[in-house]
């Protein structure tokens, strides 16, 4: 049997008095805690180096821990060992005559498998054996966490004269490496979990404003696409932009302006429709499009390297009608809407900027696609100009802090829209 790990498991009557022990005073780093509702107790972690401090907190008054503590004051409980196969060590120690009050593995905490030695077999101390979770399963367990009901919600902020609508058009998945550019799986796997085929799940939030007239940034990848495109691009749209523009109270002719961040299929596909005749139609019969002409010439005129991204059915009827309307330069496509080129993710990228009554909201679209690419240096592998990235994400970060900017992410699975804090270099965010 191969010890990995030794955990101290201590149980606390007063959870506020223990955290400013253990993390005031003794400055160790306290993790999120995990409810453990099957033993009506909360869990939370101090790691220690190669070994681990672990508080334990009753959430019932009937729960086994609150009773313990009850008859004998809060302290240590028992030790974990943690092993790599729980079930070999346990026939190794019942081989021994080891006395288990678990012959069997059962479910603890993250996902972990536990067994419990007797205390008259340990000298007195109560031990545990634990196995942790299998990587993939703890994955799973945290993606599922992320994918909670309210991600695929219409949200409404209110900002100055204006209303800001924060719309859905489901979910797909892209190759996480592609998505993280030079950073190491280890990191990124964290913050998005991967499938079996190394895809990470990520949404479509296209943006409506509410002013003097009625737009909507970018439209999601649509509905024109065919089964293999969706089998490769793991596309879910059971919950869409239709369903979404619909909840908002907003009908496709209401929509004024169409603004594109960009051209890529996962921003443009909501442009275009194919009506009952095959025939490919603007989406939103009474607006304008707005696009910017270095954009729509990269667009058109694809090359090796991006051609996947761009799929002419997308904009290209917007000409034919007559409704493409394109820009050259930063400026104001309505009160209160911005357009700024960055660049880096293609040459003609753009941010858009809102502004009402001294109040700003920003939507970077892909230069900072979800929560996980706050870093400067977190830069997807699309991109055909990182380092036009980074500098532009600089940028917009300053920006972000000079204007306490609402932070809306265009791809983020879970959270639509965010304040960001920045300490010491490092960023961090709270869910609007
Ligand atoms: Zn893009
Ligand atoms: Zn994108």
């Amino acid at each position: 049997m191969t010890v990995t790990q030794l955990r101290l498991v201590l149980e606390t009557d007063d959870l506020d008095a223990a955290l400013a022990f253990y993390r005031d005073a003794l400055g160790l780093h306290v993790e999120v805690p995990e409810e453990v509702a099957s033993q009506r107790v909360r869990a939370h972690f101090i790691p220690t180096g190669q070994s681990a401090l672990e508080l334990l907190e009753a959430t019932a008054a009937d729960s086994a821990i609150a009773r313990y503590v009850d008859k004998r004051g809060p302290g240590l409980h028992h030790i974990t060992l943690r092993v790599d196969d729980i079930a070999a060590a346990l026939a190794e120690l019942k081989a021994k005559n080891v006395r288990l009050v678990d012959e069997q593995p059962r479910p603890g905490a993250e996902g972990a498998l536990v067994a419990f030695i007797h205390p008259s077999s340990a000298h007195g101390v109560l031990v545990e054996l634990k196995q942790a979770a299998d990587v993939n399963v703890r994955l799973k367990r945290e993606v599922d966490v992320r994918l909670k009901p309210d991600a695929t919600n219409v949200r409404r902020f209110a900002l100055g004269d204006l209303e800001l609508i924060s719309l859905f058009d489901g979910f797909f998945r892209l190759d996480g490496g592609a998505m993280f550019g030079v950073v190491p799986k280890p990191f990124w796997e964290k913050k998005a979990p991967a499938d079996d085929r190394n895809r990470i799940t990520l949404a479509m939030r296209p943006l409506l404003v509410r002013g003097v007239r009625t737009m909507l940034i970018d439209a999601g990848l649509g509905g024109k696409d065919d089964a293999k495109f969706h089998e490769i691009y793991g596309v879910d749209r059971s919950r869409n932009l239709d369903h979404t523009l619909a909840e908002a109270g907003v009908a496709p002719d209401d929509i004024d302006i169409v603004l594109a961040s960009h051209l890529h299929f996962d921003h443009s596909g909501g442009f275009t429709y194919r009506d009952a005749n095959g025939r490919l139609r603007p989406k939103f019969p009474r607006a304008q499009y707005v696009v910017r002409r270095g954009e729509w010439e990269d667009a058109t005129h694809p090359n090796e390297r991006n051609h996947a991204s761009y799929i002419a059915d997308n904009f290209v009827p917007l000409a034919e009608a007559g409704v493409l309307q394109l820009v050259d330069d930063d400026q104001t496509i309505m009160p209160g809407v911005r357009v700024k080129r960055t660049g880096g993710h293609c040459m003609h990228h753009q941010s858009i900027y809102i502004e009402s009554a001294g109040k700003t909201a920003i939507f970077p679209a892909d230069i900072v696609p979800t929560t996980a690419h706050l870093a400067n240096p977190w830069v997807m592998g699309y991109d055909l100009y990182p380092a036009d990235t980074v500098a532009a994400k600089q940028a917009f970060f300053k920006d972000v802090a000079d204007k306490d900017a609402l932070v809306f992410f265009v791809h983020d699975p879970a959270v639509a829209a965010a304040y960001i804090r920045e300490d010491k270099g490092k960023r961090t965010y709270a869910q609007a």
